[in-house]
């Protein structure tokens, strides 16, 4: 209608002039699973890619206690001085399933909260992975139009989080503890090699030598992996989230990690790539949901899934026969 088209047309303006509240309305239409919401979003969506300004996604995993949002309070403060615009944004799937989210909850980050130049955001919730993805995606796109320049995604390491942020991301560290197995920080093989940086948190007190040891550790393990398409070789650095130690080092790492993959033609080349992912990604959803939702299918769906249970058709007949209805 054309009063949706004036409120978008505003909403729009006021986001592209650095609005948190705009912003945050913006993105609550994104993440609305509502056909009138979606449309809107959709065009705000549009309205802001031509202004989605440079920055960098910066996506940060670790397992739960590791010290994410202790980083990201430190580091998020620290760029803020450094004169930055920091959004914070959060994938975290487990939040649909178990209706309390590990990540992104109003308590944490209380120092960030407060800064003019920082937008904070919860994950998305009520959703798969890929619901939470794709929302997450067009947020960063909106956060960028904002003005904001350092986009962080943090993620809890479990199931496919993590591989989903880093398709999204342009630096992707993982933060890590010294001294605990990698079983306990529920690090799989595949992780540490996405990872640029490997970060080892809590290098304070009585942890500091410990976390030295696992930094050779980690450095000698990381020379066993292939070189990156980027051509990048990934740090291990020691940090204190909460003592703030090493933090504008791990900026400083993230600046030459940039101005190298700009220069080797990587930075563009691997967004375009991500784009190119995310639209078949999106055409997937996009059938998927289209054929699930359609009312001849949902009554046939019924029917060859008790033909199924009685052993009267084999699954690849049934769906077959489903795939001809829409
Ligand atoms: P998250 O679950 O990964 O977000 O972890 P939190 O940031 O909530 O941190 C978990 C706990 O570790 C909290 O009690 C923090 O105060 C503590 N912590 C975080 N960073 C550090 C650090 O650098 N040194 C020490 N000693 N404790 C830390």
């Amino acid at each position: 209608s054309r009063r949706n088209k004036s409120s978008e047309k505003s909403l729009l303006k006021d986001l592209l002039e650095g609005n948190k509240t705009a912003l945050g309305r913006s993105i609550t239409l994104v993440e609305s699973n509502q056909l009138k919401h979606k449309e809107m979003a959709e065009a705000i969506v549009e309205g802001a890619l031509p202004h989605a300004k440079k920055s960098i996604r910066v996506g940060i995993t670790g397992v739960p206690g590791v010290g994410k949002s202790t980083f990201i309070e430190s580091f998020g403060s620290y760029l803020i001085e450094q004169g930055k615009k920091v959004a914070v944004l959060a994938v975290d799937p487990s939040s649909s399933v178990s209706h309390g989210s590990i990540l992104g909850d109003k308590t944490r980050m209380e120092k960030l909260v407060t800064q003019k130049n920082a937008f904070i955001r919860p994950s998305p919730s009520g959703d798969s992975l890929g619901g939470v993805a794709r929302k997450t995606r067009e947020s960063i796109l909106l956060c960028e139009a904002a003005g904001f320049d350092v986009i962080l995604i943090e993620t809890v390491g479990v199931g496919q989080s993590e591989t989903t942020v880093h398709s999204m991301t342009d630096f992707f560290l993982l933060l890590k503890l010294a001294g605990a197995g990698d079983e306990l920080q529920g690090i799989k093989r595949g992780i540490v090699e996405m990872a640029d940086a490997i970060v080892i948190n809590k290098a304070d007190g009585d942890n500091q030598k410990a976390a030295r040891e696992a930094r050779l550790e980690f450095k000698r393990a990381l020379q066993l992996y292939p070189p990156k398409p980027s051509e990048w070789k990934p740090q291990v650095q020691l940090i204190s989230a909460l003592y703030e130690k090493g933090i504008s080092e791990v900026w400083e790492m993230i600046t030459e990690f940039k101005s190298s993959t700009y220069k080797n033609g990587h930075f563009e080349h691997n967004r375009q790539e991500q784009n190119k992912f995310w639209l078949f990604q999106s055409i997937n959803d996009h059938l998927k949901s289209q054929f699930y939702n359609d009312p001849k299918v949902k009554i046939e769906l019924e029917k060859q899934l008790r033909l199924i249970e009685e052993n009267k058709t084999t699954a690849f007949t049934a769906a077959r026969a489903l795939l001809k209805l829409s």
